[in-house]
C-alpha cells in the first residue's frame, strides 16, 4: 500500500478454497476481473501480488506505461517508427 499502512480484513474460505479479495483492496491495487496474480506460499501466509502488466509487443514486465500498454522500450521504437515515415 502506498502509505505503508497495513489493513486486515477477516475472510473465510468456501468449499472450493476461495476467497474474496475486498473490493476496496482490488480497487487499489488495479485489480479487476481478469488480473492473474502471484500467490506466494511463505512460512506461514499467503501473499497475493498482483502481476503488472505486461507490454503488448515484447511481453517484457519492466518500464510498461499502464495507459498505453507497452514498454518505454518500444514506446521508444514506435516514435522513431513514426518520424522516419
Ligand atoms: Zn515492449
Amino acid at each position: 500500500m502506498k502509505n505503508n499502512k497495513s489493513v486486515t480484513t477477516q475472510k473465510e474460505i468456501d468449499a472450493l478454497g476461495r476467497v474474496v479479495i475486498p473490493y476496496r483492496y482490488r480497487e487499489q491495487l488495479g485489480i479487476d476481473k481478469n488480473t492473474t496474480v502471484d500467490l506466494v506460499l511463505n512460512n506461514d501466509n499467503i501473499e497475493i501480488k498482483p502481476r503488472k502488466r505486461a507490454c503488448s509487443l515484447c511481453k517484457g514486465f519492466k518500464n510498461v506505461n499502464e495507459t498505453v500498454g507497452l514498454c518505454e522500450e518500444c514506446i521508444r521504437m514506435v516514435k522513431e517508427l513514426d518520424i522516419n515515415q
